[in-house]
């Protein structure tokens, strides 16, 4: 460990390099020091994949975490983007978040440090620039648990308590959470680029960009994404891309933002996650979730499934991510339209087709995901009216997604009413004798069925029993408790057991809220 000027340095390696694009792009700013910094919750695992020691932060990290002191080699920073929000386009940036630089693991990798919740910004609009307690253990959680999932995302360093309080409709304890990313250029960015900027500000972002996210594979004909186990992207293989042959790299960074967004959202549904906010703002480039508001997980399989408060006509219901994000892609293919091609006309057309390859490969993103749920591992002709026939008894019955598919890996279809029709008999039968077709055995069916259906899901009443224990009674272990489980919703544990029945039934529908 060394010793800077800034007291104990825990492992901070920090780069700025988004300071290198032009100002127009970003407004430097100190977080806004709180009263009393403590530290809530430190992600040991996470800090230590970073090159962070865990202890350090345990000693030293509240101040940082919570934004009154900065780590060293920091050069704090707001971003502006703008966005699509609900379907208006507005200017937005950074209004209660801070960047604190970028920091290089010890394997090389360069991640975002974010504060979020750590005051005013000049983006800050009406707002206090300040975040909730719940709100922020709440992004921890689901965060965490979307990462163990197998699910492209931002993760949570740590939440500092403020000791301040925040005024929502009541007074509620005040948090700042430490956003790790591969980086937080959002769709939004770009419009934000294309609306208010020059070309070459557009250019520098779009070259910025491609650099940091898309570099590996960029001119490379032998594409070998396919080899690095960690990359979360690795069975999502490039579009292979020839610099030879037609030069415009930009086409390129437009084709693989709509390739990893086809398969973000193809990973959302299979898991049953509903984002809740599909803003262009909340799609970021790297192709990781983020910005967990009003998110939740689906329990009963229902496409029009809406948790958030203030989505009343369902524009973000689980059924409808797909074609969001088709239509948020759109966005950025209109921001990008002048380094498409020179001419309008035919730079259009360069978006339209790029823009129109999502639907199939999403679904077949999708329908690869959802084989693997039923432990298929080749293709046959009417594989798709086997996974839609079971869906639509899940919606008939009203059954739980997590669960339906729990229980046919475990072989288990006693307990839920679809399992009890003539429908779901002939279903299963006809399943049966189509996992029988194929070469591989049973038992590797049992296999690939429990690497692709978790055993646990953040269920919204667990999630909230967590955050009442934390935020009423500052007991964090129902929590802690919580995370150990989601940390490996593959297991089928005995103990996960317990987490995996539903909630009491309860007359009003579980809301998620924005006003965090
Ligand atoms: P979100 O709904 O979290 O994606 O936020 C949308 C926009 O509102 C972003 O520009 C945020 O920075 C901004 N924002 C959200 N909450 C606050 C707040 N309390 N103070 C200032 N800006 C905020
Ligand atoms: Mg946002």
């Amino acid at each position: 460990m060394t010793i800077k000027g800034n007291g104990v340095n825990a492992g901070w390696n920090l780069e700025n390099s988004y300071l290198d694009l032009p100002e127009f792009f970003y407004s430097r700013l100190l977080p806004a020091p709180v009263s009393s910094p403590k530290l809530a919750v430190l992600n040991h695992p996470l800090a230590e994949s970073l090159g962070l020691d865990p202890e350090a932060l345990l000693k030293e990290g509240a101040a940082i975490f919570a934004g009154n002191r900065v780590p060293p080699g920091s050069i704090p920073l707001a971003q502006a983007y703008a966005g699509h929000q609900f379907g208006h386009f507005t200017m937005l940036g950074d209004g209660r978040a801070i960047l604190l630089g970028e920091q290089i693991t010890p394997k090389g990798e360069r991640f975002d440090v974010q504060l979020k919740g750590s005051g005013r910004t000049p983006y800050s609009r009406g707002g206090d620039g300040r975040a909730v307690l719940g709100p922020m253990l709440r992004e921890y959680i689901i965060s965490e648990a979307m990462h163990a999932l197998g699910i492209p995302t931002t993760r949570s360093l740590a939440v500092a308590a403020t000791g301040d309080m925040v005024y929502r409709e009541e007074a509620l304890p005040g948090a700042v959470l430490t956003r790790i990313a591969a980086s937080h250029i959002r769709v939004g960015t770009f419009q934000y680029a294309a609306k208010w900027g020059t070309v070459d500000d557009l250019r520098v972002l779009a070259d910025y960009t491609l650099e940091r996210h898309f570099s590996e594979n960029r001119c490379s004909e032998d594409n070998d994404a396919a080899n690095h186990e960690e990359d979360a992207f690795a069975y999502a293989p490039s579009s292979s891309y020839n610099c030879e042959d037609n030069g415009n790299k930009y086409i390129f960074l437009l084709s693989e933002v709509v390739r990893r967004q086809a398969f973000l959202i193809a990973k959302w549904q299979l898991a049953g996650f509903i984002h809740g906010v599909m803003n262009t703002d909340n799609m970021a480039l790297s192709g990781e979730t983020i910005d967990y508001g009003p998110c939740a997980f689906m329990d009963v399989f229902d496409p029009d499934t809406v948790f958030s408060s203030i989505d009343t006509h369902g524009r973000y219901a689980y059924g409808n991510q797909p074609i969001i994000a088709a239509w948020n892609l759109s966005r950025f293919a209109d921001a990008l339209l002048p380094l498409l091609h020179e001419n309008e006309r035919k730079a259009v057309e360069i978006a339209q087709n790029e823009v129109s390859k999502f639907n199939d490969l999403f679904y077949g993103y999708w329908f690869d995901g959802m084989r693997a749920k039923l432990g298929i591992f080749n293709d046959e002709p009417y594989d798709d009216d086997l996974v839609g026939y079971l869906l639509g008894m899940m919606l008939k019955y009203r059954a739980d997604f997590t669960n339906t598919f729990r229980a046919l890996t475990n072989d288990d279809t006693e307990g839920m009413d679809i399992f009890k029709t003539d429908e779901f008999i002939g279903w299963k039968m006809q399943w049966r004798a189509r996992q029988s077709r194929q070469p591989q055995s049973p038992d590797e069916a049992y296999l690939l069925m429990l690497h692709n259906n978790p055993s646990v899901i953040p269920r919204n009443h667990r999630v909230e029993e967590a955050l009442e224990a934390a935020v009423k009674y500052g007991d964090y272990s129902v929590m802690q408790k919580l995370l150990s489980v989601l940390s490996d919703p593959y297991s089928y544990s005995p103990e996960h057991e317990v987490y995996t029945t539903l909630p009491a039934p309860s007359s009003c529908p579980y809301q998620t809220f924005c006003g965090t």
